[in-house]
C-alpha cells in the first residue's frame, strides 16, 4: 500500500497535520493507536501563556520572537502566519474557536482557579485579564452524586474573585439512574444523556426554580457529546449568564473535537487505521522506506514522506528509563538532561524538566538516528524536545503550528 504521506499519531498536531495536507489534495494515511491528550483537554488553547519566568504574557507573538532557537516555535519560523490559520480550520472541523488572535485571555480551571489561555472551544468562557469575575452572584448546579465535578471547589475560586457562589442539586431521574452503579457517574455517560434536548429543558426547567437574583449559572460541560443543540437550549432557556465548566477528565468537549477533527481528515479522504500502532520502520541511507503495523502485521506501508506525531510520555511517544528517555517507534535522537535529580522537581506545581525532553530535529523538523538526518520523516507536537508545554502553555499551539508548517513544507515538496 502506497501513500503520499503517512502520519503516526492522532492526536492535535497528527490530525491537524494530516487535515492540512489531505485539503491539499496529498494521499494521506493516520495510523492512531488509541486515546490521545484531547480526552484532558480543558477546551482552551495554549500558543504562549507564561514567559520563562512563570509570568503571565499579554502577547503571546512578542514573547514568542524571543525565544531560543532550539524552540519550537523558532522552527516553524513565521508563527503568527500558521496561528491565524487555526481559528478556520477549527471552524471547518466543526469545533469553532473563540478568543484574540494577539492576546491571551484568562478561563476558570475544573478546580475553579484561573489560568491564562490564547483561544478556546465556543463552550469555554473567557475573561480579559483584570476583568475575571463571572458575575455578582452565581448558582452552581450539579448532577446529584456527580463528584468530578468539583462545585465545592469552584465555589471557592469563584468567592475569591468576589462572586458569591451558592451550589444545588439537580436530580434528573434519567441521570440519577447511572448511580446504580458508581463508576457509571462519569462525564461520557452523563453526556450521553444530557445531549438530549428533553434533558436540558429539564436541567433549565430545576435551575430556573431555584434561581433568586443569580446573574450567572455554571453547570458541568458535559452537554455537547454529539453537538451543541442541548447546550443552545440552556443558553437559550435559564433566566441568568450561563458557564459551561469542566470537570475531571475525560473531557466532554475535548472527545467531541477530536471526533470532529477525526471525521473532517475522513471526509477530506484520509485513511484511518485507527486502534493500529506503527512497529518496525525500516530505514535505510537515510530514508525511511515502510513501516509495519501491529494489525497489518507482514504487509508494509509506505509513502513518500512520514510525519511522527505520537505525543509524549502520557501517548507513549516518548518513555523513560531510569537513565533515558526514548522515542518509541524509530528510536530516534533525544533531547534530555543528564542525572535523574535533574529530570524533575519534588516541588509538585513547580516546573518539571522532563516535560522539555523529546526528539531532537534539525530546523524543518527533520529528525535523526545515530546523528544521521532522516530526510523523509518529520516530528512534531508534544513528541518534540526543546519547550516545556506546560510551564509555557503553549500545548495545542505547538502542536497545531509544527503541524501546519511541516505540512507547507510536505506540500511544497
Ligand atoms: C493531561 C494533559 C492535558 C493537557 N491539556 C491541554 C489543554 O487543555 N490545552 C492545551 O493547549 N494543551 C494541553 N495539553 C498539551 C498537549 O500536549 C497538546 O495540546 C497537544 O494536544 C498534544 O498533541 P499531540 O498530537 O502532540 O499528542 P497526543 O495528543 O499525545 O497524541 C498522540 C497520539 O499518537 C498515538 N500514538 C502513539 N504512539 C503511536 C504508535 N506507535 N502508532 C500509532 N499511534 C501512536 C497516541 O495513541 C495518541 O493518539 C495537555 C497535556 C496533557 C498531558
Amino acid at each position: 500500500m502506497k501513500f503520499d504521506v503517512i502520519i503516526i499519531g492522532g492526536g492535535l498536531s497528527g490530525l491537524t497535520c494530516g487535515y492540512a495536507l489531505q485539503k491539499a489534495g496529498k494521499k494521506c494515511l493516520m495510523v492512531t493507536s488509541g486515546q490521545n491528550v484531547m480526552y484532558f483537554s480543558s477546551g482552551g488553547f495554549g500558543l504562549l501563556s507564561r514567559d520563562s519566568d512563570g509570568n503571565f504574557v499579554k502577547n503571546p507573538f512578542d514573547e514568542i520572537g524571543k525565544l531560543p532557537a532550539s524552540h519550537p516555535y523558532s522552527k516553524v519560523g513565521d508563527v503568527r502566519k500558521y496561528a491565524e490559520m487555526i481559528p478556520s480550520l477549527m471552524a471547518e472541523a466543526l469545533t469553532p474557536l473563540h478568543g484574540n488572535i494577539d492576546s491571551n485571555s484568562l478561563m476558570y480551571s475544573a478546580l475553579g482557579m484561573l489560568r491564562p489561555t490564547w483561544m478556546a472551544l465556543d463552550s469555554v468562557t473567557l475573561f480579559k485579564p483584570g476583568n475575571e469575575k463571572p458575575g455578582e452572584k452565581a448558582m452552581i448546579a450539579n448532577f446529584s452524586g456527580y463528584l468530578d465535578f468539583n462545585s465545592a471547589f469552584i465555589a471557592e475560586g469563584l468567592s475569591a474573585r468576589g462572586t458569591q457562589a451558592e451550589i444545588m442539586t439537580l436530580d434528573i431521574p434519567e441521570i440519577s439512574y447511572l448511580r446504580r452503579n458508581p463508576s457509571e457517574m462519569r462525564s461520557v455517560n452523563i453526556g450521553r444523556i444530557a445531549a438530549k434536548p428533553e434533558i436540558a429543558r429539564k436541567v433549565a426547567e430545576a435551575v430556573n426554580c431555584r434561581l433568586k437574583g443569580e446573574d450567572v449559572v455554571i453547570l458541568p460541560a458535559v452537554f455537547n457529546l454529539e453537538d451543541d443543540v442541548a447546550m443552545e437550549i440552556l443558553r437559550e432557556s435559564i433566566k441568568a449568564r450561563l458557564m459551561f465548566l469542566g470537570n475531571m477528565p475525560p473531557s466532554v468537549p475535548g472527545i467531541r473535537s477530536q471526533l470532529e477533527l477525526l471525521s473532517s481528515f475522513e471526509r477530506a479522504g484520509g485513511t484511518l487505521l485507527k486502534g493500529d500502532s506503527a512497529t518496525r520502520p525500516e530505514v535505510f541511507g537515510g530514508k525511511v522506506s515502510c513501516i509495519h503495523t501491529m494489525n497489518l502485521g507482514e504487509t508494509a506501508i509506505e509513502a513518500d514522506s512520514y510525519v511522527l506525531a505520537s505525543g509524549s510520555f502520557y501517548s507513549k511517544g516518548l518513555t523513560a528509563t531510569p537513565e533515558k528517555i526514548s522515542e518509541t517507534v524509530f528510536g530516534l535522537d533525544t533531547d534530555y538532561a543528564q542525572g535523574r535529580e535533574n529530570w524533575y522537581t519534588k516541588d509538585f506545581f513547580g516546573k518539571q524538566n522532563y516535560l522539555g525532553f523529546g526528539v531532537r530535529t534539525d530546523e524543518d523538523f527533520h529528525p535523526s538516528i545515530g546523528g544521521e538526518k532522516i530526510s523523509n520523516l518529520y516530528a512534531i507536537g508534544s513528541v518534540l524536545s526543546g519547550y516545556n508545554l506546560v510551564a509555557e502553555g503553549s500545548g495545542a499551539g505547538v502542536a497545531m503550528t509544527s503541524a501546519l508548517k511541516v505540512a507547507d513544507e510536505i506540500i511544497k515538496g
